[in-house]
Protein backbone atom coordinates (compact mmCIF):
# COMPACT_ATOMS: atom_id res chain seq x y z
CA UNK A 1 0.00 0.00 0.00
CA UNK A 2 3.01 2.35 -0.15
CA UNK A 3 2.60 5.20 -2.41
CA UNK A 4 5.25 6.87 -4.40
CA UNK A 5 5.05 10.72 -5.62
CA UNK A 6 7.96 10.70 -7.59
CA UNK A 7 8.54 8.71 -10.29
CA UNK A 8 12.14 8.50 -11.10
CA UNK A 9 14.66 7.80 -14.52
CA UNK A 10 15.33 4.36 -14.47
CA UNK A 11 19.03 5.85 -14.92
CA UNK A 12 19.34 6.96 -11.35
CA UNK A 13 18.09 3.80 -10.38
CA UNK A 14 20.92 1.37 -11.75
CA UNK A 15 23.50 1.65 -9.14
CA UNK A 16 20.99 1.17 -6.34
CA UNK A 17 19.63 -1.97 -8.32
CA UNK A 18 22.84 -3.41 -8.88
CA UNK A 19 23.50 -3.08 -5.27
CA UNK A 20 20.18 -5.24 -4.70
CA UNK A 21 21.09 -7.81 -6.98
CA UNK A 22 24.83 -7.81 -5.92
CA UNK A 23 23.76 -8.88 -2.39
CA UNK A 24 20.50 -10.49 -3.08
CA UNK A 25 19.15 -8.61 -0.16
CA UNK A 26 17.74 -5.45 0.86
CA UNK A 27 19.23 -4.06 4.12
CA UNK A 28 17.06 -0.75 4.62
CA UNK A 29 13.52 0.31 4.90
CA UNK A 30 11.44 2.45 2.86
CA UNK A 31 10.81 5.54 5.22
CA UNK A 32 7.03 6.64 4.62
CA UNK A 33 4.91 9.47 6.53
CA UNK A 34 1.50 9.13 8.05
CA UNK A 35 -0.35 8.35 4.81
CA UNK A 36 1.82 5.68 3.67
CA UNK A 37 3.79 8.38 0.78
CA UNK A 38 7.55 7.29 0.47
CA UNK A 39 9.41 9.82 2.99
CA UNK A 40 12.68 10.97 1.63
CA UNK A 41 14.53 10.76 -1.42
CA UNK A 42 17.17 7.40 -0.64
CA UNK A 43 13.62 5.83 0.14
CA UNK A 44 12.13 6.83 -3.32
CA UNK A 45 15.24 5.32 -4.81
CA UNK A 46 14.92 2.30 -3.04
CA UNK A 47 11.09 2.11 -3.68
CA UNK A 48 11.22 2.46 -7.47
CA UNK A 49 14.45 0.01 -8.13
CA UNK A 50 12.54 -2.55 -5.94
CA UNK A 51 9.42 -1.83 -8.11
CA UNK A 52 11.75 -2.05 -11.46
CA UNK A 53 13.17 -5.35 -10.18
CA UNK A 54 9.48 -6.87 -9.89
CA UNK A 55 8.94 -7.38 -6.06
CA UNK A 56 6.06 -8.24 -4.66
CA UNK A 57 6.77 -6.64 -1.15
CA UNK A 58 8.94 -4.27 0.18
CA UNK A 59 10.10 -3.39 3.61
CA UNK A 60 8.09 -0.24 4.91
CA UNK A 61 8.80 1.80 8.19
CA UNK A 62 7.52 4.56 9.71
CA UNK A 63 9.20 8.20 10.51
CA UNK A 64 12.83 6.98 10.23
CA UNK A 65 14.76 4.15 8.30
CA UNK A 66 15.71 0.68 10.22
CA UNK A 67 18.00 -1.82 9.44
CA UNK A 68 16.56 -4.70 8.02
CA UNK A 69 18.04 -8.16 6.27
CA UNK A 70 15.42 -9.20 4.09
CA UNK A 71 16.23 -11.50 0.91
CA UNK A 72 15.06 -11.02 -2.30
CA UNK A 73 13.13 -13.94 -2.49
CA UNK A 74 11.36 -13.28 0.45
CA UNK A 75 10.18 -10.15 -0.90
CA UNK A 76 8.45 -11.85 -3.87
CA UNK A 77 11.39 -11.43 -6.73
CA UNK A 78 11.13 -14.73 -8.11
CA UNK A 79 7.05 -14.53 -8.28
CA UNK A 80 7.69 -12.82 -11.78
CA UNK A 81 8.66 -16.31 -12.72
CA UNK A 82 5.67 -18.46 -12.70
CA UNK A 83 4.15 -20.25 -15.11
CA UNK A 84 1.08 -21.30 -16.07
CA UNK A 85 1.86 -25.40 -15.73
CA UNK A 86 -1.76 -26.63 -17.45
CA UNK A 87 -1.26 -23.51 -20.58
CA UNK A 88 -4.67 -22.68 -19.83
CA UNK A 89 -5.16 -18.61 -20.49
CA UNK A 90 -8.17 -16.50 -19.89
CA UNK A 91 -6.80 -14.26 -22.51
CA UNK A 92 -3.83 -13.84 -25.55
CA UNK A 93 -2.34 -11.05 -23.04
CA UNK A 94 -1.87 -14.01 -20.57
CA UNK A 95 -0.54 -16.05 -23.19
CA UNK A 96 2.34 -13.83 -23.31
CA UNK A 97 3.46 -13.43 -19.72
CA UNK A 98 2.18 -16.50 -17.57
CA UNK A 99 3.52 -18.58 -20.15
CA UNK A 100 7.39 -17.60 -19.42
CA UNK A 101 10.01 -18.71 -19.14
CA UNK A 102 10.44 -19.43 -23.30
CA UNK A 103 12.26 -22.87 -24.08
CA UNK A 104 15.99 -23.44 -22.84
CA UNK A 105 17.40 -25.87 -24.91
CA UNK A 106 20.50 -27.88 -25.38
CA UNK A 107 21.88 -27.68 -29.19
CA UNK A 108 23.29 -31.30 -30.56
CA UNK A 109 24.64 -28.77 -33.38
CA UNK A 110 26.69 -26.74 -31.03
CA UNK A 111 27.84 -28.74 -28.64
CA UNK A 112 30.76 -31.35 -28.06
CA UNK A 113 34.27 -30.73 -27.02
CA UNK A 114 33.48 -29.70 -23.85
CA UNK A 115 30.92 -27.05 -25.02
CA UNK A 116 27.37 -27.37 -24.14
CA UNK A 117 25.28 -24.61 -25.80
CA UNK A 118 21.75 -23.87 -24.81
CA UNK A 119 19.47 -21.79 -26.73
CA UNK A 120 17.15 -19.35 -25.54
CA UNK A 121 14.32 -19.62 -27.99
CA UNK A 122 12.37 -16.59 -27.91
CA UNK A 123 10.16 -17.01 -30.93
CA UNK A 124 7.83 -18.87 -28.21
CA UNK A 125 6.01 -15.59 -27.92
CA UNK A 126 2.93 -15.22 -29.51
CA UNK A 127 2.80 -12.35 -31.42
CA UNK A 128 5.64 -11.48 -33.61
CA UNK A 129 7.17 -14.70 -32.68
CA UNK A 130 9.88 -12.78 -31.09
CA UNK A 131 11.55 -11.32 -28.50
CA UNK A 132 10.37 -8.03 -29.05
CA UNK A 133 6.77 -9.18 -27.74
CA UNK A 134 8.27 -8.24 -24.37
CA UNK A 135 9.02 -4.73 -25.37
CA UNK A 136 5.90 -3.87 -26.75
CA UNK A 137 3.74 -5.33 -24.29
CA UNK A 138 6.20 -3.61 -21.29
CA UNK A 139 6.31 -0.98 -23.09
CA UNK A 140 1.99 -0.46 -23.53
CA UNK A 141 1.94 -1.52 -19.74
CA UNK A 142 3.73 1.46 -18.42
CA UNK A 143 2.35 3.74 -20.82
CA UNK A 144 -1.00 2.62 -19.61
CA UNK A 145 0.61 2.93 -15.55
CA UNK A 146 1.30 6.73 -16.33
CA UNK A 147 -2.22 7.62 -17.57
CA UNK A 148 -1.88 7.54 -21.77
CA UNK A 149 -5.37 7.41 -22.80
CA UNK A 150 -5.02 7.79 -26.14
CA UNK A 151 -5.97 6.19 -29.79
CA UNK A 152 -2.55 5.77 -31.62
CA UNK A 153 0.63 4.71 -31.51
CA UNK A 154 3.51 5.55 -34.14
CA UNK A 155 6.61 3.08 -34.21
CA UNK A 156 9.59 2.98 -36.15
CA UNK A 157 10.29 -1.02 -36.58
CA UNK A 158 12.43 -4.02 -38.44
CA UNK A 159 9.01 -5.49 -38.27
CA UNK A 160 9.08 -7.40 -35.33
CA UNK A 161 8.35 -4.75 -32.94
CA UNK A 162 5.50 -3.51 -34.85
CA UNK A 163 3.89 -7.35 -35.10
CA UNK A 164 3.64 -6.95 -30.98
CA UNK A 165 2.33 -3.34 -31.28
CA UNK A 166 -0.11 -4.14 -33.82
CA UNK A 167 -0.79 -6.97 -31.39
CA UNK A 168 -1.18 -5.06 -28.43
CA UNK A 169 -3.52 -2.18 -30.92
CA UNK A 170 -5.77 -5.25 -31.61
CA UNK A 171 -5.94 -6.19 -27.67
CA UNK A 172 -6.66 -2.80 -26.10
CA UNK A 173 -8.05 -0.79 -29.05
CA UNK A 174 -6.13 1.17 -30.28
CA UNK A 175 -4.78 2.28 -33.74
CA UNK A 176 -0.92 1.22 -35.12
CA UNK A 177 1.10 2.98 -37.55
CA UNK A 178 4.52 1.62 -38.25
CA UNK A 179 7.70 2.66 -40.22
CA UNK A 180 9.72 -0.20 -41.92
CA UNK A 181 12.95 0.66 -44.11
CA UNK A 182 13.60 -0.43 -47.73
CA UNK A 183 15.82 -3.03 -46.53
CA UNK A 184 13.48 -4.99 -44.53
CA UNK A 185 11.76 -8.20 -46.24
CA UNK A 186 9.42 -7.46 -48.54
CA UNK A 187 6.25 -10.26 -46.30
CA UNK A 188 6.89 -7.57 -43.61
CA UNK A 189 4.38 -5.16 -45.42
CA UNK A 190 1.88 -8.22 -45.38
CA UNK A 191 2.11 -9.17 -41.65
CA UNK A 192 1.86 -5.67 -40.40
CA UNK A 193 -1.73 -5.03 -42.34
CA UNK A 194 -3.01 -8.83 -41.33
CA UNK A 195 -2.44 -7.62 -37.90
CA UNK A 196 -4.49 -4.78 -38.42
CA UNK A 197 -1.42 -1.65 -38.53
CA UNK A 198 -0.91 1.24 -41.44
CA UNK A 199 2.15 0.56 -42.98
CA UNK A 200 4.67 3.17 -44.34
CA UNK A 201 7.84 2.16 -46.46
CA UNK A 202 11.03 4.49 -46.49
CA UNK A 203 13.94 4.36 -48.43
CA UNK A 204 16.33 4.08 -45.49
CA UNK A 205 18.50 0.85 -44.66
CA UNK A 206 17.81 1.58 -40.92
CA UNK A 207 15.26 1.81 -39.21
CA UNK A 208 17.10 4.32 -36.47
CA UNK A 209 17.36 6.75 -39.74
CA UNK A 210 13.33 7.22 -39.88
CA UNK A 211 13.00 8.19 -36.15
CA UNK A 212 12.49 11.91 -36.65
CA UNK A 213 10.81 11.22 -39.05
CA UNK A 214 7.84 9.32 -36.78
CA UNK A 215 8.32 11.56 -34.17
CA UNK A 216 7.61 15.12 -36.03
CA UNK A 217 4.33 12.86 -37.17
CA UNK A 218 3.38 11.73 -33.80
CA UNK A 219 3.13 15.58 -32.61
CA UNK A 220 1.52 16.38 -35.34
CA UNK A 221 -1.48 13.39 -35.31
CA UNK A 222 -1.73 13.54 -32.05
CA UNK A 223 0.03 9.84 -31.42
CA UNK A 224 1.81 8.51 -29.19
CA UNK A 225 5.77 7.88 -30.16
CA UNK A 226 6.52 4.95 -28.18
CA UNK A 227 10.04 4.89 -29.46
CA UNK A 228 11.36 1.45 -28.53
CA UNK A 229 15.19 3.02 -29.04
CA UNK A 230 14.82 5.32 -26.34
CA UNK A 231 12.16 4.16 -23.85
CA UNK A 232 13.41 2.34 -20.89
CA UNK A 233 10.84 -0.24 -20.81
CA UNK A 234 12.67 -1.78 -23.23
CA UNK A 235 15.09 -2.48 -20.64
CA UNK A 236 13.50 -2.98 -17.61
CA UNK A 237 11.08 -5.83 -19.44
CA UNK A 238 14.04 -7.87 -20.27
CA UNK A 239 15.87 -6.89 -16.30
CA UNK A 240 12.46 -8.21 -14.79
CA UNK A 241 11.63 -11.03 -16.48
CA UNK A 242 14.26 -12.08 -19.70
CA UNK A 243 17.29 -12.13 -17.93
CA UNK A 244 15.83 -13.40 -13.92
CA UNK A 245 13.93 -16.49 -16.45
CA UNK A 246 16.89 -17.23 -17.25
CA UNK A 247 18.77 -17.36 -13.94
CA UNK A 248 16.03 -19.25 -12.94
CA UNK A 249 16.30 -21.99 -15.93
CA UNK A 250 19.50 -22.52 -15.26
CA UNK A 251 19.41 -23.21 -11.50
CA UNK A 252 16.84 -25.60 -11.95
CA UNK A 253 19.59 -27.44 -14.62
CA UNK A 254 22.30 -27.07 -11.92
CA UNK A 255 24.26 -25.52 -15.29
CA UNK A 256 27.39 -23.12 -14.24
CA UNK A 257 27.67 -20.77 -16.82
CA UNK A 258 30.73 -19.40 -18.85
CA UNK A 259 29.35 -16.54 -21.16
CA UNK A 260 26.28 -15.71 -22.99
CA UNK A 261 26.21 -14.38 -26.76
CA UNK A 262 23.28 -12.41 -27.97
CA UNK A 263 22.33 -9.51 -30.80
CA UNK A 264 22.27 -6.22 -30.47
CA UNK A 265 19.66 -4.00 -32.05
CA UNK A 266 18.31 -1.40 -29.77
CA UNK A 267 20.20 -2.80 -27.28
CA UNK A 268 17.61 -3.71 -25.04
CA UNK A 269 17.95 -7.20 -23.54
CA UNK A 270 21.37 -7.49 -23.98
CA UNK A 271 21.96 -4.30 -22.11
CA UNK A 272 19.46 -5.85 -19.50
CA UNK A 273 20.91 -9.42 -19.36
CA UNK A 274 24.50 -7.87 -18.98
CA UNK A 275 23.59 -5.95 -16.40
CA UNK A 276 21.77 -8.58 -14.62
CA UNK A 277 24.34 -11.37 -14.80
CA UNK A 278 27.57 -9.33 -14.50
CA UNK A 279 25.88 -7.61 -10.87
CA UNK A 280 24.87 -11.14 -9.95
CA UNK A 281 27.69 -13.66 -11.03
CA UNK A 282 31.45 -13.85 -11.04
CA UNK A 283 33.25 -14.72 -14.50
CA UNK A 284 30.31 -14.96 -17.17
CA UNK A 285 31.24 -13.35 -20.19
CA UNK A 286 29.00 -11.35 -22.57
CA UNK A 287 29.10 -10.95 -26.56
CA UNK A 288 27.12 -8.67 -28.36
CA UNK A 289 26.81 -9.78 -32.14
CA UNK A 290 26.42 -6.95 -34.78
CA UNK A 291 26.22 -7.15 -38.30
CA UNK A 292 30.25 -6.60 -39.87
CA UNK A 293 30.58 -3.15 -42.04
CA UNK A 294 28.06 -2.97 -45.15
CA UNK A 295 26.25 -5.73 -43.64
CA UNK A 296 22.20 -5.90 -43.34
CA UNK A 297 20.83 -8.80 -40.92
CA UNK A 298 17.27 -7.85 -39.55
CA UNK A 299 16.86 -6.60 -35.95
CA UNK A 300 20.63 -5.96 -35.47
CA UNK A 301 22.87 -3.69 -36.37
CA UNK A 302 26.57 -1.57 -35.43
CA UNK A 303 26.38 0.51 -32.02
CA UNK A 304 27.88 3.43 -33.84
CA UNK A 305 24.41 3.99 -35.31
CA UNK A 306 23.01 4.99 -31.69
CA UNK A 307 22.37 2.57 -29.11
CA UNK A 308 21.10 3.59 -25.41
CA UNK A 309 21.56 1.11 -23.08
CA UNK A 310 24.74 -0.72 -24.37
CA UNK A 311 26.56 2.35 -22.34
CA UNK A 312 24.87 1.06 -19.08
CA UNK A 313 26.09 -2.12 -19.22
CA UNK A 314 28.98 -2.89 -22.05
CA UNK A 315 29.54 -6.67 -23.23
CA UNK A 316 32.89 -7.87 -22.73
CA UNK A 317 33.93 -7.89 -26.79
CA UNK A 318 30.93 -7.31 -29.80
CA UNK A 319 31.28 -9.61 -32.18
CA UNK A 320 30.83 -8.58 -36.25
CA UNK A 321 29.12 -11.05 -38.29
CA UNK A 322 28.51 -11.51 -42.31
CA UNK A 323 24.80 -12.27 -43.49
CA UNK A 324 26.34 -15.08 -45.51
CA UNK A 325 27.79 -16.48 -42.00
CA UNK A 326 24.51 -15.93 -40.04
CA UNK A 327 22.46 -17.60 -42.81
CA UNK A 328 24.94 -20.90 -42.85
CA UNK A 329 24.88 -21.35 -39.05
CA UNK A 330 21.13 -20.64 -39.64
CA UNK A 331 20.87 -24.06 -42.24
CA UNK A 332 23.54 -25.50 -39.89
CA UNK A 333 21.49 -25.69 -37.03
CA UNK A 334 18.37 -26.28 -38.95
CA UNK A 335 19.68 -29.35 -40.43
CA UNK A 336 21.41 -30.78 -37.13
CA UNK A 337 18.72 -30.21 -34.49
CA UNK A 338 15.77 -29.52 -36.71
CA UNK A 339 14.70 -26.12 -36.01
CA UNK A 340 15.17 -22.88 -38.46
CA UNK A 341 16.12 -20.04 -36.14
CA UNK A 342 16.03 -16.41 -38.13
CA UNK A 343 18.64 -14.32 -39.21
CA UNK A 344 19.57 -12.38 -36.19
CA UNK A 345 19.74 -15.93 -34.05
CA UNK A 346 21.72 -17.17 -36.80
CA UNK A 347 24.54 -14.73 -36.65
CA UNK A 348 24.60 -15.22 -32.77
CA UNK A 349 25.17 -18.58 -33.79
CA UNK A 350 27.97 -17.83 -35.80
CA UNK A 351 29.59 -15.33 -33.52
CA UNK A 352 29.33 -18.34 -30.98
CA UNK A 353 31.60 -20.04 -33.62
CA UNK A 354 33.97 -17.52 -34.16
CA UNK A 355 34.67 -16.99 -30.43
CA UNK A 356 34.84 -20.82 -29.69
CA UNK A 357 37.17 -21.74 -33.24
CA UNK A 358 39.67 -19.00 -32.05
CA UNK A 359 39.99 -20.66 -28.41
CA UNK A 360 38.70 -16.94 -26.99
CA UNK A 361 36.37 -18.92 -25.28
CA UNK A 362 36.59 -21.67 -22.71
CA UNK A 363 35.01 -24.86 -23.20
CA UNK A 364 32.07 -24.76 -20.63
CA UNK A 365 28.59 -23.58 -20.21
CA UNK A 366 26.89 -20.88 -23.25
CA UNK A 367 23.62 -19.64 -23.66
CA UNK A 368 22.81 -17.83 -27.21
CA UNK A 369 19.81 -15.80 -27.38
CA UNK A 370 17.75 -16.37 -30.26
CA UNK A 371 15.52 -13.36 -31.21
CA UNK A 372 13.23 -15.09 -33.56
CA UNK A 373 12.73 -18.02 -36.35
CA UNK A 374 13.39 -18.08 -39.63
CA UNK A 375 9.99 -17.91 -41.02
CA UNK A 376 9.74 -14.53 -42.03
CA UNK A 377 13.14 -14.90 -44.16
CA UNK A 378 12.20 -16.98 -46.62
CA UNK A 379 13.09 -13.85 -49.25
CA UNK A 380 16.92 -13.98 -47.88
CA UNK A 381 17.20 -17.46 -47.64
CA UNK A 382 15.97 -18.09 -51.27
CA UNK A 383 18.48 -15.31 -52.53
CA UNK A 384 21.25 -17.14 -50.64
CA UNK A 385 20.02 -20.51 -52.66
CA UNK A 386 19.96 -18.42 -55.44
CA UNK A 387 24.00 -17.68 -55.37
CA UNK A 388 25.25 -20.94 -53.86
CA UNK A 389 22.92 -23.70 -54.82
CA UNK A 390 20.65 -25.33 -50.89
N1 LIG B 1 16.91 -9.84 -33.63
C1 LIG B 1 15.70 -9.56 -34.11
C2 LIG B 1 15.10 -10.49 -35.13
C3 LIG B 1 15.03 -8.42 -33.70
O1 LIG B 1 13.81 -8.13 -34.19
C4 LIG B 1 15.66 -7.56 -32.75
C5 LIG B 1 15.04 -6.31 -32.36
O2 LIG B 1 14.18 -5.78 -33.05
C6 LIG B 1 16.92 -7.91 -32.26
C7 LIG B 1 17.51 -9.04 -32.72
C8 LIG B 1 17.65 -7.03 -31.28
O3 LIG B 1 17.07 -6.96 -30.02
P1 LIG B 1 17.22 -5.65 -29.14
O4 LIG B 1 16.40 -4.58 -29.79
O5 LIG B 1 16.71 -6.03 -27.79
O6 LIG B 1 18.67 -5.27 -29.11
Amino acid sequence: SVKAHRGIDVRNALSSMATILRENRVTRSIVVNDDDVVADEESNILYWSLRFLGVRRVPVSRGSTVEVNVSLEELGFYEDVNPEPYRVFQDTLELLYRNWPTPLVRLRSLSGDGYTVWAKLEWYNPYSMSIKDRTAWYMIVRALEEGWRGDKIYEATSTNTGMALAAMGAIHGFKVKLWIPKSIQKVSDILLKAMGAEVVRRDKSLTVEMISEVKEAASRDNALHIDQFNNDANFLVHLRFTAKELEVQLKHAGVKLKGIVGGLGTSGHMSAITFYFKTRFDNIKVYGVVPAPGEVIPGIRRPETGMKWVHWSTPDRIVDVKLEEAIEAVLSIARKDGILPGLSSGAVAAAFMKLRDSGEIEPGHYVLVFPDNGFKYAEQLSAYFAKHGS
